[in-house]
């Protein structure tokens, strides 16, 4: 993927969510884009290479919690950083700037990652 494209949907995530969503760090120099169904789990989770890049997979994580995230699931990571979960659902349902326009992750996705949201969280989509 040509690098322009990728920094264009890093810019968007940062003026989205403002934060890691994750650990919160907003130190966005070091902000980079996660991919909750990482790419190389693509094929066991029967997803296409589009679907994966979709800005409906993509999420900002800062270059630490991208490199510990890896290639788990989301329900993984969230399992062993606790104090991540109610960030990363807080983040996703409330981002800072909605009016850029890019789709939350969807609930498809997050299922596929091991997350369900509760009928009162999703009440906010
Ligand atoms: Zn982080």
């Amino acid at each position: 993927m040509p690098y322009h494209c990728n920094g264009h949907i890093r810019h968007k995530l940062i003026e989205m969510y403002g934060r890691c969503v994750y650990c919160n760090s907003s130190y966005l120099e070091l902000i980079t884009v996660d991919h909750i169904v990482p790419v190389s789990s693509r094929k066991k989770y029967g997803l296409s290479f589009n679907q994966v890049d979709d800005p409906s997979n993509k999420v900002p994580a800062c270059r630490s919690c991208n490199v510990r995230k890896h290639n788990k699931t989301l329900e993984q990571f969230l399992n062993e950083h606790p104090g991540y979960r109610n960030n990363f659902i807080h983040n996703i349902l409330h981002p800072k700037d909605k009016s850029v326009g890019l789709p939350s992750p969807s609930r498809g996705i997050l299922k596929l990652a091991g997350v369900e949201l509760h009928a009162y969280q999703e009440m906010y989509f």
